[in-house]
């Protein structure tokens, strides 16, 4: 599948902020169990009050300074720390923000498999094999084009309300995308039953929609590479440490 072109190409000096690499296997969506290698980009405009990659933008847990590289270094970093076969998932941040066309490229030059998560809030610029996409409807929605493109969604929910909330961002999805309904992940850890339960009747009642889990948070695998961030950032919906 693919969204770029010859044309599209743009000079490799493009610099994404690399916030954390690493290799471990993809804990979430239809991709759950394969190995992968995460490049998580820095910066986001949404500032949701549970997020898990807080670092990313937190102004109380952002680090003092993020490392610049080229598609190139990212390609051979990739190349040198995961073996043929693993798959490439940008995420963020919000890594929609940036041009990834060299990005992807480079990474297809590999002879990966590149993937993206994104809330969809800018135009797609890049060659992605599988966009995840996880709208955010109390923040900033999706752009019609970016749902149009997904190949799956996952919508967070923090409170059994949040399922409609995000099925209300969806117009335009493609009937073949599959809809992942996620228990926020403090709402999972303390076994909310008021989340979880909504879950379950959502799915009984709409056949399209299915429960879902971040499997690689019971592992704890991203942990095991030496180069992930391995701090908690206890935001989980308190708003007093969120926003
Ligand atoms: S969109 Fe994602 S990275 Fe950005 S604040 Fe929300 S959960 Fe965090």
């Amino acid at each position: 599948m693919s969204t770029g072109s010859k044309a599209e190409v743009r000079s490799s000096s493009t610099k994404y902020p690399v916030y954390e690499r690493f290799y471990t296997w993809q804990g979430e969506g239809v991709h759950l169990g394969r190995a992968a290698y995460f490049i998580r980009l820095y910066g986001c405009p949404q500032h949701c009050p549970w997020c898990d990659s807080a670092g990313t933008w937190h102004p109380e847990y952002r680090p003092e300074s993020v490392g610049l590289m080229d598609a190139a270094a990212l390609a051979e970093a990739v190349a040198a720390e995961s073996p043929d076969g693993a798959v490439v998932i940008i995420t963020g941040g919000e890594p929609i923000l940036f041009d990834l066309v060299p990005l992807t490229d480079a990474l297809h030059a590999l002879g990966r498999r590149v993937h993206i998560e994104t809330s969809g809030i800018a135009p797609l610029r890049g060659d992605l094999d599988w966009m995840t996409l996880s709208p955010k409807p109390s923040q900033k929605w999706p752009l019609p084009a970016v749902v149009a493109r997904a190949d799956e969604v996952k919508i967070i929910v923090h409170d059994p309300e949040d399922i409609q909330a995000g099925l209300d961002t969806l117009g335009g999805l493609r009937q073949d995308a599959v809809i992942w309904l996620h228990p926020e992940w403090s709402r999972a850890r303390e076994r909310d039953m008021r989340v979880l339960n909504a879950i379950t009747e959502a799915v009984k009642a709409n056949p399209r929609l299915r429960a879902g889990y971040q499997m690689h948070k019971l592992y704890r695998a991203d942990n095991l590479d030496q180069h992930s961030d391995k701090r908690l950032i206890p935001l989980g919906g308190d708003t007093a440490l969120g926003y």
